[in-house]
């Protein structure tokens, strides 16, 4: 068994932190390409750490976990399984945990989730836990020494009134013990960069984990902006419309747009990046190469 390390370890100032994010595959294709995607950017980017999402709904609670334990074990990757409040009682989510620390993972994305397929509004277990700051506390009451990731969302949460009061929510999560924040992607800086500052403004100085995605298809990009109300940029759109079919043009597009963001904010002090790469090697490993030719990150072969 590979142990972890808490990424709060090796989350300093003089190195930029790269991230990526996995999700657990539905059937066996998906098993396959998750783990060849794995290989591939193991020995190509040699991310800082991993995660690994938890399913809408609480749904993939088993191949989350049997997926954390193959990345962590088979890859000797950190890895950070998310973990959700959806669908479990206190009971069943320290239950979760226990496992997970049996297991020598350290490092745990505490999330309320989203409600499952087909609901609109999320309903906390009667059991349960109504926000991930009490998922945060939980943890903090009963365990030590995670390191704890928190969702942050520089467009705001969508079920959020205002900014004002999302910021506020967040102190509030920031202040039961999260470790630090990975943001819900965005495709304009300056989102980025006054969230940060907002969050400054109200003392919380964890480090802040911009969340991007390099662009794979302007259909699917559409639909997530749709789902989180992020800002999809006219520029990016016109761009990614003028490649049409061309799924490389796309892929080309998507990567360049990540690129100019991630120089941008890396010269600006963000303390790293997290990449949404929705399995795909491709567009993580031509980003890190360009990046890393550039001098814009260190060479990590
Ligand atoms: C980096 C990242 C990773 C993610 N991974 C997953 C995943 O693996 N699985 C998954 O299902 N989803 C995932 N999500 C989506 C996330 O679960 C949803 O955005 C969800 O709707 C909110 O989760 P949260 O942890 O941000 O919730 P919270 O921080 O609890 O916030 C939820 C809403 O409640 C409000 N709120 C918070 N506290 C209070 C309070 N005390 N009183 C009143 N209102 C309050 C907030 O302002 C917000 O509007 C991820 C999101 C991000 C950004």
């Amino acid at each position: 068994m590979y142990h972890n390390r808490p990424i709060t370890d090796f989350l300093s100032k003089d190195r930029k932190v790269i991230s990526i994010e996995f999700f657990p595959p539905k059937n066996e294709v998906g098993g396959k390409l998750i783990l060849k995607t794995a290989a591939e950017i193991k020995a190509i980017m040699k991310p800082d750490f991993v995660s690994i999402t938890y399913g809408a709904g609480g749904t993939t609670r088993d191949t989350t976990a049997q997926y954390a334990r193959l990345l962590k074990d088979d890859y000797e990757f950190q890895v950070m399984p998310h973990l959700t409040c959806v669908g479990s009682s206190r009971d069943e989510i320290l239950e979760i945990l226990k496992g997970f620390q049996d297991d020598g993972f350290c490092n745990i994305m505490a999330l309320r989730g989203d409600p499952p397929i087909g609901e609109t509004e999320f309903k906390p277990h009667p059991d349960g836990l109504p926000y991930a700051s009490d998922l945060v506390k939980l943890i903090r009451d009963n365990f030590s020494g995670f390191s704890l990731g928190v969702a942050g969302y520089p467009e705001k949460h969508p079920e959020s009134s205002d900014i004002e009061t999302d910021l506020d929510n967040l102190v509030h999560k920031v202040n039961q013990g999260a470790s630090f924040i990975t943001t819900q992607l965005f495709f304009e800086n300056k989102r980025y960069f006054e969230f940060v500052e907002n969050c400054h403004k109200r003392n919380i100085n964890i480090p802040i984990i911009p969340g991007l995605l390099p662009v794979l298809s302007l259909k699917q990009i559409r639909r997530f902006c749709d789902f989180c109300k992020a800002e999809l940029p006219k520029e990016l759109e016109s761009k990614l419309e003028a490649c049409g079919d061309d799924a490389e043009a796309v892929k080309e597009v998507g990567v360049e747009w990540a690129y100019n963001q991630i120089k941008e904010m890396l010269e600006n002090g963000a303390p790293g990046f997290h990449l949404y790469i929705l399995n795909r090697s491709d567009s993580a490993i031509s980003l890190i190469k360009a990046l890393t030719k550039d001098g814009i990150i260190e060479s990590r072969s």
